[in-house]
């Protein structure tokens, strides 16, 4: 073969080395296979590599409902998935005690979009006609599920299927475990249970493989870094820098617990429940065996002693709280200042993370796992292409997902300590998000602020914060054609009705789990 030829068929990307087995080096793989037919003789070979030295870091509970259409993409049922992994249904957050927390301080940010969404506005309305009404439990009918502990669907709602919008709440290493079975015995990914000790370059500076302890050079022509905060090949061989946001979302650390319900039949949330504290937020998560506890905090606005304590005396609302083993997680937040970097791209925890508070991680995982796979370079000479639009895409959704956090602080009326007051400070608050919430005293937020390809938060979650903060527009002079009130009292009514029929039809959450836990058979 002469050396064009032979350079021309190197450079083809039939090669796909996934370094990492937690959940993103999981779903990554998943994907990947899924679309390009590893188990194909023509398909295209995904190989992950995981070292049996480094623990996955075995938190992450809380999904989107992106997740529902990932899983039925890449050919896991419903039914197994759930049993598996002790999923249960999320249907949003609430957060309590985030404005000024008093006792009544609580709102909710369901995943269900307010009725009125496309039709027309409705803020001057509510804040006309129902003022003492949360603006979740007059936009949705989903809050009124979520207090009534109701499941999002029926028993014969199909697989995947909804009657309001619904991701999961599942035990993260299970889930790993499923999909490292799903994808080695269904999808044809080539596991390889070894430490990656080298990443060797070739000529042009490209990854050409990267050495394993024992199993000597395992080479490809894209890389993906799925090792966690450690980001191998990202970090430590490409030396791209991790923009720190400290600065603007100050959480650091996270002190997780898992405790038992107090019987077994107690009633399991149906949405995640995030509670403010002096110096971060605690998130309560409902699995079907157990909750998932933890405080999110930052190390410059306590102690972890005073954190611990804090954690336990949340858990001991409901039990002894001796009882628990606490672990204490550190992260640096912020993101990589590229995504792909030549042959080699960052998925989840070795990309960035940011606080847990709108449980977006997994989400970017699987957003990116399939941008990779649907623009798959065909070759080494097209990937910068690839490569930059990835980048440009990327650093514009952290940016997105940094202003929609920090908006659920920036409204606080909260003094009480250094944490709150320091988050309010203007040099904390990014620069766009100053803007928009000057521009949303006079109107309120719409897709024009949101018109990017695939945004990642929908103007309505923007809504459901600013105005479950106790946000006010300034009403509007003179009415427009899209504030009809005879539309809008049809459009309430009709939420109204909804509730009804969903509160008179929906079933208990756990009721509804352990039916279709039952129903699978392993
Ligand atoms: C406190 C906390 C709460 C969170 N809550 C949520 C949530 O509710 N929702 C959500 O979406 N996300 C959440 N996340 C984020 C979520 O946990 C992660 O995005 C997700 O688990 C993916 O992690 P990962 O696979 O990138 O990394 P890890 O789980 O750390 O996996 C890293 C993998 O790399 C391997 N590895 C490392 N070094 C090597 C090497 N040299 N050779 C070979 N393999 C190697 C390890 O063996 C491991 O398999 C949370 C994170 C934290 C810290």
């Amino acid at each position: 073969m002469n050396k064009v030829k032979s350079e021309l068929i190197d450079n083809q990307v039939s090669d796909i080395v996934v370094v990492g087995g937690g959940t993103a080096g999981w779903l990554t793989a998943g994907i990947l296979a899924a679309d390009h037919c590893a188990y194909h003789e023509h398909g295209i070979n995904v190989t992950l590599i995981e070292s049996p030295d480094v623990k996955t870091i075995g938190v992450g509970e809380g999904t989107w409902p992106t997740m529902r259409g990932t899983l039925e993409k890449i050919g896991i049922s419903e039914l197994q998935f759930l049993a598996c992994c002790d999923a249960a249904f999320k249907q949003g957050s609430e957060f309590v005690g985030w404005r000024n927390g008093a006792t009544d301080d609580r709102y909710y940010h369901p995943f269900v979009l307010p009725h009125f969404i496309g039709k027309c506005q409705a803020v001057d309305y509510w804040q006309a006609h129902y003022t003492n009404m949360p603006f979740a439990q007059f936009a949705s009918p989903q809050a009124a599920i979520c207090d009534a502990g109701l499941a999002p669907k029926q028993i014969q709602t199909p697989e995947y299927g909804a009657v309001a919008n619904y991701g999961y709440h599942l035990n993260a290493g299970k889930f790993s475990e499923l999909l490292k079975q799903h994808c080695c015995e269904k999808l044809g990914v080539r596991y390889v249970s070894d430490h990656v000790t080298a990443i060797n370059n070739r000529v042009d500076g490209y990854i050409g493989s990267v050495t394993t302890r024992a199993q000597g050079d395992i080479k490809g022509q894209l890389f993906i870094d799925c090792t966690g905060s450690a980001a191998i090949l990202l970090g430590d061989h490409y030396q791209v820098p991790l923009v720190s946001r400290r600065h603007q979302l100050f959480n650091d650390c996270a002190l997780a617990a898992q405790i038992p319900y107090p019987a077994v039949d107690s009633p399991i949330k149906t949405h995640t429940v995030s509670t403010a504290q002096d110096a971060g937020w605690i998130w309560d998560i409902g699995l079907p065996t157990r909750k998932g506890v933890g405080y999110v905090y930052s190390s410059e606005h306590t102690t972890d002693q005073a954190a611990e304590q804090t954690l336990r005396r949340y858990i001991g609302q409901s039990l002894d709280d001796a009882n628990v083993n606490v672990r204490k997680i550190s992260f640096n937040p912020g993101h990589r200042q590229e995504f792909w970097h030549k042959n080699c791209v960052g998925v989840g925890m070795s990309a960035g993370f940011i606080e847990p508070l709108e449980a977006s991680a997994l989400a970017l995982v699987e957003l990116s796992a399939n941008m990779i796979s649907k623009d798959l370079p065909a070759n080494l000479s097209v990937m910068p292409i690839i490569g930059e639009r990835f980048n440009q895409r990327f650093n514009l959704r952290w940016q997105r997902i940094i202003e929609f956090l920090k908006l659920h602080y920036v409204l606080t009326e909260r003094t009480d300590t250094a944490y709150w007051r320091d988050h309010c400070m203007a040099e904390s608050i990014p620069e766009r998000l100053q803007q928009l919430l000057e521009l949303w005293r006079y109107q309120e937020p719409s897709y024009n602020d949101f018109s990017e390809i695939e945004e990642i938060f929908p103007s309505s979650s923007y809504m459901y914060v600013l105005y479950g903060m106790g946000f006010k527009k300034q009403m509007s002079n003179h009415l427009k054609h899209d504030q009809n009130p005879k539309m809008l009292d049809a459009l309430f009514n009709q939420n109204r009705q909804t509730i009804d029929k969903y509160v008179a039809g929906l079933p208990q959450n756990r009721q509804l789990i352990e039916q279709l836990c039952a129903q699978y058979k392993r």
